[in-house]
């Protein structure tokens, strides 16, 4: 791209729209999929491409045969269907050979895209095959794209594009034909180095612009697509590598196990013995604590798995060598829970300068923003002169200018709204860095770990180690009304046995639209499913009215409830009062009853695989085993079964987590969908895209080193223009 060479028309990757396409249109385009540029027009990949045949008169179609006709609307009308709900839709057209101007027909079922384009006087390719209705050729539900009156109808698979608004086939394809038309090779910098591009036979940016939108044959489109894949991939792990290497020139004190001090001393005391993953991932916790630079770990496992008691061992390690440590959690009430338990497991190791200490001891110190003033001035004083070796607060902690003597570690619990920029904020300012752990319970499968969190280290604490009880997982097909009775009949005999159960409903009330905001934003699970989601109130009725439930005593607890009200639902059940809980999502987090035995989900099909298994872990948390009904009104053969049978058939977080990747339509984790069909990965996707991501890791860690950006400018420019982007969605998912 030579300044002497520059063409002043032609288009470069960020010329605006309307200068290619007419205001009007550019407009268009950006109110459906917030475009402005034109390489972010050329990123709107074709969902899927159609390939058609020979083009066909319709004179001579053969029946049962796949076929394409190029031909104009004639006709279009819809019928209301009597056996089933929606409608169909009818159109006729007839093509242009002279000789043949044969008729033809074509039904589409609740085809609303098809009736807004397919309308008279409207040119397009269909294919599809052709069947006999009434002795005349039909073409049920065929694939068409729209052509324009004077189109030269071309023989090649045509693109299929994600859609919004108004738009129309047409109008997003012609909108990218005439921007391909005017784009100059020279003016699109190949992010991708050469070498690179060569070693992994991936064409060059602007062949593969082309391939995807105008491919001669569907293999080209694809291996342009693999192209973009691996860019994105690529991009994302150059970040990663640079951030690693940035990481390894900064500097930590080194925190080495110490003999003699406080983790000795409750180690131990403990009464257990550490289980084989918590042995494992503490000596690798251990080991990076001792290096002079920054640990910056992320430690998974379900909840339960014993990562606080981990997180508590690296606490103590840090202590005795010197440094204190800040434990973040991400509400006020969790940090109290928090720092009760460290108190409770420390015992009299946590009582540090008062009477009754332990020989080696620290203080644990809760410092919040509701702490009356007295007190928060007592913690505020204990963290800056060093008396507190364990500071418990939310992120406030660290950004409220808490001066802490010998900071040495940031532990923060619970947390998935944690992108590349948070953990930035923890590390600024001068001095050595802190170590950093990271902890979530939140399972994320393997290639999302490399692409979100490339730059860490990351370990895994699988099982439980007070071994749970077993929980059955069934389906339950409503349709089948012995099951049903087999729900209730079940739900009394654990009562019955003075155990309690939950029934968990998809929303509270006939008028209220989505009583879960959470559900409502990431809109999971809800999406292809059209089977009911009854309504709190109706089940109560049912529930109330039931012979087999007499007497129970039912109680009530959804989000819309005043917070005391709430608070007794739970505090009713914890006591053993209430014997079953009808309850919204809210019971998902926070309620801890190990006498529960039993939860019947109703329309279990509206929830997605990672809120059933939330759900679920809400019973056999003591010593009894439990049951867990997935009580659905479709047929067993709809798709959205699939899902509640995958729950059925494991309780392993990362198994589900991955197979939830792996159902979900465009199995996009990252994914923004809702800001007008525009995702943060546009067209990686993590699952199907395994392979590829570990490639480029491979390259990215190759080309990253000292200067790196120098020598691929490309590269390091498509870099930066990521962060914010990626960064942004992925925490507003999280
Ligand atoms: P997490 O933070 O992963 O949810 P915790 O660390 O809170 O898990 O541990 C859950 C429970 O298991 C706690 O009561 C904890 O004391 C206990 N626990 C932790 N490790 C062990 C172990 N090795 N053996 C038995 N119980 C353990
Ligand atoms: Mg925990």
């Amino acid at each position: 791209m030579s300044e002497a060479g520059y063409n002043p028309s032609a288009l470069g990757p960020q010329t605006e729209l309307s200068r290619v396409v007419g205001a009007q249109s550019a407009k268009v385009i950006h109110g459906a999929f917030g475009y402005t540029t034109v390489s972010e027009l050329l990123g709107h990949v074709p969902r899927r491409y159609v390939e058609v045949g020979e083009i066909q008169p319709i004179s001579e179609l053969p029946y049962g045969e796949d076929v394409t006709v190029v031909a104009t609307v004639t006709h279009s009308s819809q019928r209301k269907m009597h056996s089933r709900r929606g409608f169909l839709l009818e159109v006729e057209v007839q093509d242009e050979d002279p000789a043949s101007r044969g008729l033809l027909k074509m039904t589409f079922f609740n085809g609303y895209q098809a009736a807004k384009e397919l309308l008279p006087g409207v040119r397009a390719m269909f294919s599809g095959v052709v069947d006999d209705y009434r002795g005349a050729p039909q073409l049920t539900h065929p694939e068409y794209t729209l052509l324009g009156q004077d189109d030269e109808a071309e023989a090649r698979p045509f693109p299929v594009y994600p859609l919004s608004g108004k738009l129309t086939q047409l109008r997003v394809r012609r909108t990218v034909e005439t921007v391909l038309d005017g784009v100059d090779a020279d003016a699109f910098p190949d992010p991708l180095p050469a070498e690179v591009r060569q070693r992994r036979r991936l064409p060059e940016l602007s062949q593969a612009y082309e391939s995807i939108h105008r491919p001669h044959e569907v293999r080209e489109a694809y291996a342009a697509r693999r192209r973009f894949a691996y860019e994105e991939a690529l991009v994302l792990q150059s970040l990663m590598a640079e951030r690693r290497m940035l990481d390894r020139a900064r500097e930590a004190t080194p925190r080495p196990l110490a003999n003699g001090g406080l983790l000795e001393a409750f180690t131990r005391r403990l009464p257990f013995t550490l289980t084989e993953g918590q042995l494992e991932v503490g000596e690798q916790i251990s080991h990076d604590l001792a290096q002079p630079h920054p640990m910056n770990r992320l430690l998974q496992g379900e909840v339960g798995s014993g990562k606080t008691l981990v997180a508590l061992l690296a606490m103590l390690q840090v202590i005795d060598a010197g440094g204190q440590a800040a434990l973040l959690a991400p509400t006020e009430v969790l940090a109290a829970q928090h720092a009760q338990t460290l108190r409770t497991l420390l015992g009299d190791l946590a009582l540090g300068g008062m009477l009754g200490a332990a020989e080696a001891s620290t203080r644990i110190e809760l410092l919040t923003g509701s702490l009356p003033a007295k007190e928060k001035r007592g913690a505020l004083l204990a963290a800056a002169s060093g008396e507190a070796g364990i500071v418990v607060g939310t992120h406030a902690l660290l950004s409220d200018h808490v001066q802490f003597a010998e900071l040495g570690l940031v532990v923060v619990d619970e947390q998935h709204r944690f992108g590349v920029q948070q953990r930035d904020k923890l590390r600024e300012g001068a001095g050595p860095t802190p170590h950093l752990l990271v902890m979530t319970a939140t399972p994320i499968p393997r290639t999302v770990a490399m692409t979100v969190f490339g730059d860490v280290e990351v370990s895994l604490l699988r099982g439980v180690p007070a071994a749970r009880a077993e929980v059955r997982t069934f389906v339950v097909p409503l349709q089948l009304p012995a099951w049903r009775e087999r729900m209730f009949t079940l739900l009394r005999e654990q009562i019955d046995a003075g155990h309690q159960a939950y029934v968990v409903v998809p929303r509270i009330s006939e008028s209220a639209e989505e009583e879960d905001p959470e559900r409502a934003r990431t809109g999971e699970g809800v999406d292809e499913v059209q089977g009911q989601r009854t309504p709190l109130e109706a089940m109560e009725r049912v529930l109330r009215e039931h012979p087999a439930l007499a007497g129970v005593n039912i109680g009530i607890l959804h989000g819309r409830l005043p917070a005391e009200t709430k608070a007794a639902a739970m505090a009713d059940f914890a006591a053993g009062t209430t014997q079953l809980l009808l309850a919204t999502t809210v019971v998902e987090v926070g309620v801890d009853v190990p006498n529960a035995t039993v939860m019947a989900i109703i329309d279990a099909e509206s929830f997605g695989i990672s809120q059933l298994h939330q759900l679920r872990g809400r019973i056999g948390r003591g010593a009894f085993p439990g049951t867990c009904l997935l009580v659905t009104s479709l047929e067993h053969e709809h798709p959205a079964v699939e899902r509640l049978e995958t729950v059925a058939s494991t309780r392993d977080g990362f198994v589900l987590a991955e197979k939830d990747l792996e159902l979900r339509r465009e199995g996009d984790i990252l994914g923004a969908s809702q800001s007008g069909g525009r995702s943060t990965l546009r067209t990686l996707r993590v699952m199907r895209d395994a392979e590829l991501i570990a490639l480029a890791r491979e390259d990215a860690a190759a080309l990253v080193r000292p200067g790196w950006r120098t020598d691929h400018p490309g590269l390091a420019a498509a870099v930066d223009s990521r962060v914010d982007d990626s960064e942004a969605a992925y925490l507003e998912r999280a």
